[in-house]
């Protein structure tokens, strides 16, 4: 069975870049139905925070990427940990180095003086222990001098990494407390990790890891190391491109299935498709379809997106979704009413949104409550003629039966009776349901707000 984890260290938001990794682990695990894990790689106590933690768990919880389990600290297996680098120096695998930072530091200045590798090799890599002093040491691995570790990355290919370029690296510091590099590996294979998608600034440490694997017997993961993702001008994505924690995408109002699918196509591709739901996303992620080459950020194509996600989307679920927008950019909520009516209205104005906040403007005229207050565009159109119409049309609503095709018949032949044109018509009613001139159509609008609202809110703006 497959199983994957997303592994962020908490010491920030999550950041987009994170969340497009999370997204890939994911989709491996649940399009093969194995299981996501979550770790939280807090080994650095100085800079992880708990304030980072809940944001991570957050942002994963809103991007829709529920994991197995209990999210694991790795901080709380460091006994773990230990144990592990005491049964490589049980079995041969590593030695304790007796070196203080003061010779380390003197032999890289001596080895830079000369132009000689600064790679250190421990003189106590081969010394018999019973020339060990009484005094604090680090557990190193023993690792292979000759020959080459090699790396068959899904991704970037076969990896070779002599190892002559390899020193043999701290497992356990002399405080007793496990180097980041071996409780990775400790932590992957207890928790049955078979895939590792990260990030490609990992490359580098696999080759490391794949050495700890090799010393302690166990089956090295699948590794698919993707490429990051670049700024739209092709840059190393930074904070002047914006848009960096994936929370923004929320308060921006991209639900959470668009952001889901264009991440997926950052980096990944499925043929020439674009748009597609989860399920498909999950049937057709593999790792094959991921580039080498770095991807880049487009805000444009994640509005497009959103647009086709917010028509195919289930009415109630983006009810649901637009509730929760409004709590995360600290708005007031729907009372029940506006709630129940802009369910009623969703088929009519999800279309073609672009985010939350189009929506809701376009929803507006089944939000707000009487008076409507025009804008200056709306109002400019109710002048003294226009609301002189309005009044002579209001009979003609009183008595139409409110079907679509009456309500048409009805103010379409009242148009023509006065030489109208129906859109000099619609523009004053307009103004008079929603307070904009930008809004749905006027059928639309009155069949929505019913015989009551209409006529009342006819009446208040031509008066
Ligand atoms: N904690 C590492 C990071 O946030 C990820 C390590 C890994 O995935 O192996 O970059």
């Amino acid at each position: 069975p497959v199983v994957t984890r997303f592994a962020p260290s908490p010491t920030g938001y999550l950041h987009i870049g994170g969340a497009r990794t999370a997204l890939f682990n994911w989709l491996y695990a649940r399009g093969r139905g194995g299981k996501f894990l979550l770790r939280i790689e807090d080994t650095d106590r100085a800079r992880s925070t708990p304030e980072a933690t809940a944001a991570i768990l957050t942002g994963l919880q809103w991007l829709g990427l529920d994991w197995d389990g209990d999210a694991v600290s790795q901080f709380d297996c460091a006994p773990r940990h230990a144990e592990v680098a005491q049964a490589m120096l049980a079995s041969g695998h590593a030695y304790k180095c007796f070196a203080t930072q003061e010779e380390i530091e003197a032999f890289r200045e001596a080895a830079r003086a000369d132009g000689r590798s600064t790679l250190y090799h421990s003189p106590w890599r081969d010394a018999d222990p019973a020339t060990h002093p009484d005094a604090a040491f680090v557990i190193r691995l023993k690792a292979p001098r000759d020959g080459e570790t090699v790396i068959e990355d899904a991704v970037q290919g076969r990896v070779t990494i002599r190892n002559d370029q390899l020193d043999d690296m701290v497992c356990l510091r002399s405080d007793g407390t496990p180097t980041y590099m071996l409780a990775v590996v400790v932590d992957d294979h207890d928790m049955g990790v078979t895939h590792i998608i990260r990030g490609d600034d990992h490359l580098n440490n696999a080759a490391r890891q794949i050495q700890v694997y090799q010393a302690m017997g166990w089956d090295v993961p699948v590794f698919a190391h993707i490429p990051l993702i670049h700024g739209p001008d092709g840059k190393k994505l930074s904070k002047r491109h914006g848009a960096l924690g994936v929370e923004e995408y929320q308060r921006l109002g991209y639900p959470a299935a668009a952001v889901r699918n264009y991440l997926s196509r950052l980096g990944w591709g499925h043929g020439d498709d674009e748009f597609f739901t989860d399920a498909q996303a999950q049937q057709w992620f593999d790792l094959p379809g991921i580039g080498r080459a770095p991807s880049r950020l487009d805000l444009k194509k994640l509005d497009h997106l959103t647009a086709q996600h917010m028509s195919a989307a289930d009415d109630a679920a983006l009810l649901h979704e637009l509730q929760a927008y409004l709590v995360a950019t600290d708005r007031p909520a729907l009372s029940d009413a506006q709630k129940s009516r802009l369910l009623a209205a969703m088929p009519l104005v999800k279309d073609k949104m672009k985010n939350f906040d189009q929506l809701i403007e376009k929803a507006r005229f089944v939000l707000i409550d009487r008076p409507v207050q025009p804008d200056e565009k709306a109002q400019a159109s109710l002048t003294d003629v226009s609301r002189g119409i309005l009044r002579e049309l209001t009979p003609h609503l009183q008595t139409a039966n409110w079907s679509r095709d009456d309500l048409e018949t009805v103010v379409g032949g009242f148009a023509a009776s006065r030489e109208l044109g129906l859109g000099k018509l619609a523009q004053p009613l307009r103004a008079a349901l929603a307070g904009r001139t930008n809004a749905p159509s006027v059928f639309d609008m009155m069949i929505l707000l019913g015989r009551e609202e209409t006529l009342a809110r006819l009446g208040d703006a031509a008066s």
